[in-house]
């Protein structure tokens, strides 16, 4: 994928810079895109690092890409606080843009699948779920409850539903390239904070910090994720424990050629970059535990279950969930003029980014043409 750095006709037209090429970057991007004629706009989307998915090929992306890491399924949690109300309504958003582009393009990266849940312990919020909330409340369908005889040993509650699995690195560079297509621009850079990005063109009016982890947020913080990839490529359904000891695992089929995830643990705060052989043995246990219930085929033995790659990634978590916000600053200009800057905070997905992507770039796109169109005069303009 070339990354192009380079204006050509577009000097005079007004510039929005979004700061990050993960999935929040990038679906922010193609909103924006959506919203505003590329005759009049110019949007340009800087980042560190750039999504590549080459099957067979090492990955090389840091720890702190985490987009390239996630499984990725969309598991719902129940909306039982303001944070999981508003995330729940990004996901339903989410889980229709999926079903469009599993139909409209399904080569995307995104497959539609069930998903399978088993809960040693469930909290209330669970066990309240009902088939007519769970489909309201996400806009998928299919949730059926599962019976005593189905659930492994230990477990007190299970469910199915409709669901998506994404394959992470092929699906964010295929939105890369829509991007590019539809004539979004594309420069290589490390920031060293987010208005950086305004000196970065003349005309640079407005900036979205998809960043990730922010820019020193105090707020932030990793939550790690070590995951095993696996040549399981039998598996067709997504499945989830969530264990007695409060550990997690789960079984991800990355469809299109991407192998088989299992995963996977939680730890907020946890910097280490390296995988740990303990939690490798950990997780490939409890996802072969598993596998009967992602596959209609015969169950392989565990020792015939090979691993392609150890996964490390972190998950950009933020207290209070994704901070989405105007921030006004005064800026120095080339010459020593002042002017103010406008940055549209985008950043603290955690655990989530892909399952509620659409719903927080629709928030982010919308907050971010309103700033711009104020910026710039008029909406006869555009
Ligand atoms: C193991 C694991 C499993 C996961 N499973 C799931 C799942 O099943 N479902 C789900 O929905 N989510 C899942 N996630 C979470 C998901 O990956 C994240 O929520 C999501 O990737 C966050 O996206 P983002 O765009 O906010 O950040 P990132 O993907 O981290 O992207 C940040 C972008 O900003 C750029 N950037 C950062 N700093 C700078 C700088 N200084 N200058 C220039 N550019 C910069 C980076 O280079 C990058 O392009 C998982 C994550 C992990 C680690």
């Amino acid at each position: 994928m070339a990354i192009s750095d380079k204006m050509t006709d577009s000097k005079s037209k007004p510039m929005i810079v979004i700061i990050g090429a993960g999935i929040i970057g990038l679906t922010t991007a193609l909103r924006l895109q959506a919203q505003l004629p590329s005759s009049s706009t110019d949007i340009l989307l800087v980042a560190k690092e750039w999504p590549t998915s080459i099957p067979g090929a090492p990955p090389s992306h840091s720890v702190d890409y985490a987009s390239m890491w996630a499984g990725a399924h969309v598991r719902p949690i129940p909306a039982s606080t303001p944070q999981l109300t508003r995330e729940a309504a990004w996901l339903k958003t989410t889980c229709t843009e999926f079903a469009r582009q599993v139909e409209k393009e399904p080569s995307i990266g995104v497959t539609s699948t069930k998903g399978v849940e088993f809960l040693d312990n469930p909290p209330k919020d669970y066990a309240a779920q009902t088939k007519e909330s769970f489909e309201k409340e996400t806009g998928l369908v299919g949730y059926r409850r599962c019976n005593t005889g189905e659930l492994p040993e230990g477990a007190k509650l299970g469910y199915e539903y409709s669901t998506y699995c994404i394959n992470a690195p092929v699906y964010c560079a295929n939105l890369l390239r829509k991007f590019i297509a539809r004539g979004g621009r594309t420069m290589q850079r490390d920031l060293r904070t987010e208005w950086e990005a305004f000196i970065l063109r003349d005309n640079v009016k407005v900036v979205i910090n998809a960043s990730g982890m922010g820019f020193g947020d105090t707020k932030c913080f990793p939550t790690r994720g070590q995951t095993v990839v696996t040549d399981l490529v039998e598996a067709t359904r997504t499945v989830t424990r969530q264990n007695q000891d409060g550990s997690w695992s789960f079984i991800i089929p990355r469809f299109f050629a991407g192998g088989t995830i299992m995963g996977g643990t939680k730890e907020p705060g946890s910097w280490h970059a390296e995988p740990n052989p303990t939690q490798r043995a950990k997780l490939l246990k409890g996802g072969n535990a598993l596998t009967k219930y992602a596959t209609d085929e015969a169950v392989r033995a565990p020792q015939d279950v090979n691993v392609i790659a150890d996964v490390v990634g972190r998950r950009p978590t933020r207290d209070g969930g994704v901070r989405i916000q105007v921030e006004e600053k005064q800026l120095t200009g080339r010459d020593g003029e002042l002017r103010t800057g406008h940055v549209v905070h985008a950043y603290g997905a955690g655990g989530r980014g892909f399952e509620i992507s659409w719903g927080v770039a629709d928030e982010v796109s919308q907050l971010a043409c309103q700033v711009f169109r104020d910026l710039i005069g008029t909406k006869s303009k555009l």
